[in-house]
């Protein structure tokens, strides 16, 4: 109890530190080469962070995290994928219906000197529909000779069109303060909501069976919607029954309708996937076990464990694999899904609906692992063990020591490990391994911060 005691002023300032908490989204909507990814390096103020794009190619990033007088936010560049030509005012229609979903606020770039194309107004019309505040950016007034240009894009019905040169940083400053007054504040996130069903997001990459579990579940699921009056539901979601328990799948419009048919699907599932995950609470990724674990799925779970959500890993399709193919997964799996040995894994055919029920179960179990919390006193009393055990090697002369930890955090849980000393890598990820066996966080990301106290 001195310990902590001692400690109590570290805890807080880490704590502070690593007190994130969620964060507004601005997303960026434009035709190709009006300045998009220019704007988006200007607010991000670095070069690199925006790569060339090769016409066509899906980039792995939509999302970064920006910052503006001390606020964050996350921009979202939904302009990633470039149409052709001919399917360029259902591409931009579907960017803009996309940012308005997951945005809170939209930024919508035009290049002025060229005026409002059918491509602008095709997306000010989805716009225009409202819910979302939407920033008209007049982009490529480069001089204030040209500032009359901005003028002319009053007609696309979005108001006082902002007019900037992203390249050359004429008027981002004040863009930014514009943005900033915009920006919702964030409600606290952090601690469970009382009641309410548990928020799902079902993933995957294109074809694994997405839509096919959500039919399986949702057979029956207008009893459900009944049941649950008072809670809100997105008219994009679904609440289904599993095993008795009511669940809320969020964002399963996209599954329901296969929005987007044409080239440039993969790059708006992955935007839509992204949305989902960071809605939810759990994360269901599903593999399609019949194939190989591909770069794509490793994606999806990638982007589940850096949102630091609850995770689930579903084999679906378990109709199609023989004794055969099972010989082969269990060993794609021992060597792709090593990074990931804590998620429970559940077989299921969605087609068939062998073992969809047993999927609560395993939700449930994820969720517990994600809410964990031990307690600073015994999380302590079990590290002195450990470090006597096992304790760290010597490094020139003398070994680092873990002087005190504590859990900051749960949903997922954080761990502050204050230490004299720097702490090898391999250290750490053993105290983690350990933390686990002895502890469970079963479904869970944790994270472990290393903080050397002088
Ligand atoms: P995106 O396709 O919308 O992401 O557009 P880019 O950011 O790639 O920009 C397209 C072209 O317009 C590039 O050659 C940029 O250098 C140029 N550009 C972007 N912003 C400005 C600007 O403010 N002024 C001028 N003159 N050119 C710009
Ligand atoms: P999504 O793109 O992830 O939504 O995938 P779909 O639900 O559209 O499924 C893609 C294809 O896989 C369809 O032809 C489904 O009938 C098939 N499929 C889905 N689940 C299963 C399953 O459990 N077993 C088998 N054999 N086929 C499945």
């Amino acid at each position: 109890a001195a310990l902590a005691e001692e400690f109590t002023a570290d805890v807080e300032a880490a704590r502070a530190e690593l007190d994130e908490g969620p964060v507004p989204v601005v997303a960026v909507v434009g035709r190709p080469n009006v300045g998009k990814s220019t704007l988006v390096n200007r607010i991000l103020g670095r070069r690199q962070a925006v790569v060339e794009d090769v016409p066509g190619v899906t980039r792995d990033r939509v999302a970064y995290d920006a910052q503006w007088a001390g606020r964050r936010f996350t921009l979202v560049d939904t302009g990633g994928w470039e149409p052709d030509a001919k399917g360029r005012a259902a591409a931009i229609a579907t960017q803009a219906e996309i940012a308005m979903r997951t945005a809170d606020v939209i930024l919508l770039v035009v290049d002025a000197i060229v005026g409002a194309t059918d491509t602008d107004e095709a997306a000010a019309r989805v716009l225009q529909r409202g819910g979302k505040p939407v920033l008209l950016i007049a982009n490529k007034i480069d001089d204030q000779r040209l500032e009359p240009e901005a003028a002319g894009l009053w007609s696309l019905g979005l108001g006082e069109p902002f007019p900037i040169s992203a390249l050359h940083g004429r008027g981002s400053g004040d863009l930014l303060d514009e943005i900033l007054k915009l920006l919702p504040e964030m409600p606290e996130d952090r601690e469970p909501k009382a009641g309410g069903p548990r928020r799902v997001a079902l993933v995957g990459r294109p074809n694994v069976g997405k839509s096919s579990l959500l039919n399986q579940l949702s057979k029956d699921d207008r009893a459900v919607v009944d049941s649950v009056a008072g809670t809100t539901v997105d008219p994009v979601d679904t609440l289904v029954d599993i095993d008795g328990e009511t669940f809320h799948l969020v964002d399963t419009a996209g599954l329901r309708r296969r929005v987007a048919q044409a080239s440039g699907t993969e790059y708006y599932a992955s935007l839509r996937t992204q949305s989902a995950i960071e809605a939810a609470e759990v994360a269901v990724v599903l593999l399609d076990s019949s194939e190989p674990i591909s770069e794509q799925d490793q994606r999806v779970l990638t982007q589940v464990v850096e949102a630091g959500r609850a995770l689930v890993i579903v084999f679906n399709k378990w109709d199609l694999v023989d004794e055969d193919r099972r010989y082969y997964l269990d060993r794609e799996i021992d060597r792709e899904l090593k990074r990931i040995t804590w998620a429970p894994r559940i077989n299921i055919s969605a087609l068939t609906g062998r073992a969809v029920q047993k999927l609560a179960r395993e939700i449930r179990t994820a969720l517990d692992g994600w809410e964990q919390r031990v307690s600073t006193g015994e999380l302590n009393q079990w590290l002195a063990a450990l470090i006597a055990a096992h304790p760290h090697p010597i490094r020139g002369g003398k070994a680092p020591r873990i002087l005190f930890a504590t859990q900051v955090d749960i949903r997922p849980p954080r761990f502050i490990l204050f230490t004299s000393g720097r702490l090898d890598p391999q250290y750490v990820r053993y105290v983690e391994r350990r933390l686990r066996e002895d502890f469970g966080f079963i479904g869970s990301p944790i994270s472990i911060t290393v903080k050397a106290r002088e």
